[in-house]
């Protein structure tokens, strides 16, 4: 498991890309954005395509009929519209997560081009998740063996709430641990102390002992993101870095997402964010010594 992959891989492909038909998050056409990014790199990347959630998959983590009801457009998405170009996503996002959990697994390091998934709870969507694809992901190994425990390292701005909703509802507290720097963590002036919890992660990681470690690498973290503000880019670099570092030298396989991020230009692009996700592939590969 420790020794070095070739490349990278990152699961990808344009059915995670969806149209909301409302502009206020982007993470609907972000996976796009990333993936083309990445391709404009000379970095050991290899895009994948992710097979999809099932229906039995969403339906481990999250009421049936509220899976059926938005899969079928009779419910909102996270997004707060019934777009069918999302309800046909919402698999493959879920799906890609699950593929780079798997991949980490048998790599060490794994990306995911997903977003959208912490604050979907057992029985509903909100904030721009639909289905908990942390969790479809986290179920779904431990229900097959793949995993016995999986630690959760969120560092999106924002608490995880659906995820630990469905952690209790499903009774898991014991088998995944879960950290969630929303919780905790608003304002420049705690940027230390994020750090310096980020840092202590070792110890609590090493006394765990996951299988997997499945980290949030949100973008809404950066100190100028309207829904967030905490970290400078260079915080977030050291963020990444730690992250990266301490799941390597304790062996312990990784896969990460990219989460939020909401720094959108007056036309509708998101270069800032774009390179805050490139600036966590970065740190990844120069950790991964595959650059
Ligand atoms: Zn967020």
């Amino acid at each position: 498991m420790t020794r070095t992959p070739a490349r990278l891989q990152a699961f990808y492909s344009t059915e995670m890309v969806s149209d909301s038909g409302r502009g206020a998050s982007p993470s609907d056409h972000k996976p796009r954005d990333v993936a083309e990014a990445l391709g404009l790199t000379s970095w050991p990347v290899e895009l994948v395509p992710p097979q999809p959630s099932t229906l039995d998959d969403l339906c481990r983590v999250h009421d049936p009929s509220f899976v059926v009801d938005v899969l079928e457009l009779r419910r909102a998405s996270g997004f707060g519209t019934t777009s069918p170009s999302v309800a046909r996503s919402l698999p493959y996002t879920c799906g890609s997560f699950y593929c780079a959990a798997v991949s980490a697994l048998r790599e060490g390091i794994c990306a995911s081009l997903s977003s959208g998934f912490h604050h979907a709870g057992p029985k509903g969507a909100r904030g721009f998740c639909t289905f908990n694809g942390l969790m479809v992901a986290t179920a779904r190994l431990l229900a097959t063996g793949q995993a016995r425990k999986v630690a959760i390292v969120d560092c999106d701005y924002h608490y995880g709430d659906g995820t630990q909703a469905i952690l209790e509802s499903l009774s898991l507290q014991e088998q995944v641990l879960h950290e969630t720097f929303g919780l905790t963590y608003k304002r420049p002036e705690q940027a230390e102390g994020y750090l310096s919890h980020m840092r202590s992660l070792r110890s609590k990681l090493a006394a765990f002992k996951p299988d997997l470690v499945l980290y949030q690498a949100g973008a809404d973290t950066h100190v100028d993101d309207p829904l967030g503000g905490l970290l400078t880019t260079e915080q977030m670099r050291e963020r990444d870095r730690i992250m990266f570092s301490v799941a390597r030298e304790l062996s312990l396989p990784l896969a990460w997402n990219l989460a939020g991020g909401y720094q959108v230009e007056p036309d509708g692009t998101i270069p800032k964010v774009v390179q805050l996700h490139l600036n966590t592939f970065e740190e990844a590969l120069k950790v991964w010594q595959l650059l």
